[in-house]
């Protein structure tokens, strides 16, 4: 049937993470409410992945959308070099409130990898501002760090990467920590920590890598080492914060504390693009100076916009509420039993869960990757069902929004178990 829409999109749209010439036609979403997504076909979707990880309170919230609304009247922008606004005063104070107690100055940008791009210019600069040639950057294996240059030195060699890899620069990747492997990880560390500028980590779940997992207790203590070492530590929360691992932050589960912390995609609820850094005393000082040279020359056109601060602020309310806590620990208990299910599914490999974070692999004659072809066909068949999950390959996984009741989340259940027990060659 023809689609004007689909039509016109095609004409003139370059999607994200698309191959255009074999991608289907994009569904046209004419509106969201809550947990449910409408497409200009009368068709509606639960959107079980929070469109790509963002939406925490569900679409078109109408309390966030009232206060963006009533900022929109008031202030929409204003340069922030040499003015601030209450928004970004009090989003500050409110955020770091929730944060490590060393987390204490915030600097704004307006998405996950710049938010990294800051966070890696505040390492290297400070031990460029003391003198210091340390230039080292150590990250995980497979880790995800954003699109842009630096984020993506800082990211897994992969598919993504390879047309830039030459101009990617140096880092050292590590395996994520386990029982096993941490002494080795320590020795590993140890040989090049006197020229190490930082480690850049995703805490507990990496989340493009397809929802890997390592355990807080193995983290804490290669950060307790990093700490020893006098490595600065940049805990890429960009993904894990504002509830996905069922606390706060996925700060709460371990017992060490990063130098910085990156933020964004749930940061406003979903609802505006925003990237946070935040960073210690200690970093911050380290620019403080007569010398103009050790400024932190980093800024964008939208630095701390009044409407994502506004966003976020509402966002973080609702987040806080009692009701939105319960319905956290409520989707992390039901993904539990569901874990249950699956482990004993034989379509179902690899099954694991942090809080509100549910991942599997769909067991096929391919290997794992983000190129297995399944992940496509699964995504069609999820859409036909009315439930949008976008495996990254053959890695199926749910991050849904909060506000999801508990008999969504059993028909999003029931419809995978109906999918994955299909018979397929
Ligand atoms: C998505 C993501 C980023 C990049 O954020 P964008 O807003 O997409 O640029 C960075 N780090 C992690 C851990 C992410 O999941």
């Amino acid at each position: 049937m023809y689609n004007e829409l689909k039509e016109r999109d095609k004409a003139v749209n370059w999607h994200p993470y698309t191959q255009m010439k074999t991608a289907g036609d994009a569904i046209p979403i004419t509106h969201g409410k809550g947990v449910y997504l409408y497409d200009n076909e009368g068709n509606k979707y639960i959107d079980a992945v929070s469109s790509w990880w963002v939406t925490l309170h569900g679409h078109a919230h109408p309390y966030i959308a009232r206060r963006v609304f009533e900022q929109l009247n008031t202030l929409e922008q204003v340069i922030f070099a040499g003015f601030t606004h209450e928004p970004a005063i009090k989003l500050s104070e409110n955020l770091l409130q929730l944060l490590p107690d060393n987390q204490k100055k915030v600097f704004y940008s307006d998405n996950g990898s710049s938010a990294v791009e800051v966070a890696l210019k505040m390492c290297i600069q400070y031990a460029y501002n003391q003198g210091k040639s340390k230039t080292k950057i150590i990250a995980f294996k497979d880790a995800y760090h954003g699109d842009t240059f630096g984020a993506m030195s800082v990211s897994g060699r992969s598919v993504w990467t390879n047309p830039f890899k030459n101009m990617l620069f140096e880092v050292i990747f590590i395996d994520t920590p386990n029982h096993e492997n941490i002494k080795d990880l320590k020795k590993q560390i140890s040989n090049i920590a006197a020229e190490t500028a930082c480690f850049i980590y995703e805490p507990l779940v990496q989340g493009s890598a397809g929802m890997v997992m390592h355990q807080a207790e193995d983290l804490s203590e290669l950060m307790k080492f990093c700490r020893q070492q006098e490595i600065l530590m940049i805990q890429d929360e960009v993904f894990t914060g504002f509830g996905r691992t069922g606390k706060l932050f996925a700060a709460d589960h371990l017992s060490e504390k990063p130098d910085i912390m990156c933020f964004s995609k749930g940061l406003t609820g979903g609802t505006m693009p925003m990237g946070i850094t935040t960073c210690s005393d200690e970093i911050y000082n380290a620019f403080l100076s007569d010398d103009k040279h050790k400024t932190l020359f980093h800024g964008h056109s939208f630095t701390a916009n009044p409407l994502a601060c506004t966003a976020a602020l509402a966002s973080m309310e609702l987040l806080l509420q009692k009701t939105t806590l319960s319905d956290i620990h409520r989707i992390s208990e039901q993904h539990r039993q569901f874990t249950d299910i699956l482990k004993n599914h034989p379509q179902a490999d690899k099954v694991r869960q942090t809080g509100t974070i549910l991942a599997w692999e769909y067991k096929t004659h391919q290997k794992t990757s983000y190129f297995n072809e399944i992940g496509k066909i699964l995504h069609q068949e999820f859409l036909q069902k009315g439930v949008l999950i976008r495996p990254l390959g053959n890695v199926i996984y749910l991050v849904p929004p909060y506000c999801i009741t508990s008999e969504e989340l059993d028909f999003v259940y029931n419809t995978i178990i109906q999918i994955i027990d299909r018979k397929r060659i």
